[in-house]
């Protein structure tokens, strides 16, 4: 019968590729000069959704709330095997905080009305881990968090085993379920080329307006694409029923009372034999430095 499986999944700067830059002088993310990458754990949810796609037939579509640019991720996840890819884009959206993010991202699956909802654990930049469950909260759906392995999906009831961290649990839930997934859960399968060759020219309609020349029919070169299955859906905060009072600043409960730049710089480096001698000179300057002892 095929089963409606929605993604969520979130366009990060790279955390691991932090330079100096990375900070602007009033504290805010300089996201200019970090590159932006989907977010790791969100790649392990599509995985699993383009596993169970396969297994028991269905469609997996890519939700994401970000800037136009964030069409990039949705359009990987197509090279991966997506069926479709969706773009909540708005202004009025700006300044969320999880709260209203999950509430803006909740409002947009409710629209979907999927019989599983995948998130990724964490995101990387906000490592806050709380849109997933509160998601799951606002659409009444079942939560199962840190899923590590799919051991069984039959008729409308799914069994997984959730990672603890000191131990497994198995637990089995009756659909609709929103699950988080861990990075450990699976290996993301690559692009494929003859999907690159096909979604490569997948497209949104701010995307269009920006690359098309002046005057262009926008609307007739969506649909063309459209009926190609190469057209990103692109959704305001209007398309998906959103109360604005819930989204952006307004919907925000979280004040920031001070944001730190911290600048680790390399200290001197010392290397030490891995002999009784060097380890005895590592213990002196271990503790003369006050770092034990
Ligand atoms: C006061 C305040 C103001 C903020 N203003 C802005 C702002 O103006 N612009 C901005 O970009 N960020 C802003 N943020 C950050 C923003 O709130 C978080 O990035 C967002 O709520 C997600 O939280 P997280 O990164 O901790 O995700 P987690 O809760 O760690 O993410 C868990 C999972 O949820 C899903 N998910 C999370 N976010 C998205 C998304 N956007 N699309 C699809 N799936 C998603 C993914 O599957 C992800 O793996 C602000 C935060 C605060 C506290």
């Amino acid at each position: 019968m095929g089963y409606n499986i929605v993604v969520c999944a979130k366009q990060v700067p790279d955390t691991k590729r932090i330079t100096g830059e990375a900070m602007k002088e009033d504290g805010t993310v300089n996201r200019a000069a970090l590159p932006a990458i989907y977010n790791p754990e969100d790649l392990n949810a599509l995985e699993t959704a383009l596993q169970i796609r396969d297994a028991h037939g269905g469609t997996v579509t890519v939700l994401t709330m970000g800037p136009p640019n964030a069409c990039v991720i949705l359009r990987d996840s197509m090279f991966r095997g997506a069926d479709r890819g969706v773009l909540v884009t708005d202004r009025r959206a700006a300044a969320s905080d999880t709260l209203a993010t999950s509430y803006i991202l909740s409002q947009a699956v409710r629209k979907l009305n999927p019989d599983i909802a995948l998130c990724g654990r964490q995101a990387i930049d906000g490592d806050t881990a709380q849109v997933g469950p509160q998601m799951a909260e606002k659409l009444d759906m079942t939560l199962v968090t840190y899923l590590e392995e799919l051991i069984d999906l039959k008729d409308r009831e799914i069994t997984v085993r959730r990672n603890v961290g000191n131990g497994w649990e198995e637990v089995t839930a009756q659909l609709p379920v929103l699950a988080t997934v861990m990075e450990t859960a699976n290996h993301p399968r690559p692009h494929a080329a003859k999907r690159i060759m096909k979604y490569k020219k997948a497209r949104s309609k701010l995307e269009m307006e920006k690359e098309l020349p002046e005057g262009a029919d926008i609307d007739a070169e969506a649909e063309t694409l459209a009926a190609k299955g190469l057209l990103i859906d692109q959704w305001t905060l209007d398309d998906i029923d959103a109360d604005l009072e819930w989204c952006g600043m307004s919907g925000s409960p979280t004040k920031v009372n001070r944001i730190q730049s911290i600048v680790l710089a390399g200290g001197e480096y010392h290397e030490f034999d891995p002999t009784e001698d060097g380890c005895e000179k590592l213990v002196h300057e271990l503790i003369s430095d006050h770092t034990i002892g």
